[in-house]
């Protein structure tokens, strides 16, 4: 008999993330000049947060990287904390 060595059973799990992106569920865009709406997705410290947290799909997670950039640049988010 050949033992079971699936990978996703030595894959940790972590916290369940429901996967409604914010962006499409409030039918907006990522803008930089609505950073507020850009700030609940850079943490504390000023990263980005990734996929997997922000629950984002791929399209609005792209965006949303570029968009904080540019209100970097701006200077209206913070580089770090
Ligand atoms: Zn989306």
């Amino acid at each position: 008999m050949k033992k079971k060595t699936s990978r996703s059973d030595t894959r940790p799990t972590g916290p369940v993330v429901k996967k409604s992106c914010w962006f499409c569920d409030n039918k907006k865009i990522p803008n930089y000049k609505e950073y507020a709406d850009l700030e609940r997705f850079v943490t504390t410290r000023g990263k980005i947060v990734g996929r997997k947290r922000s629950g984002l799909c791929a399209r609005h997670q792209r965006s949303l990287a570029r968009e904080v950039k540019r209100a970097r640049h701006i200077g209206l988010i913070a580089f770090s904390q």
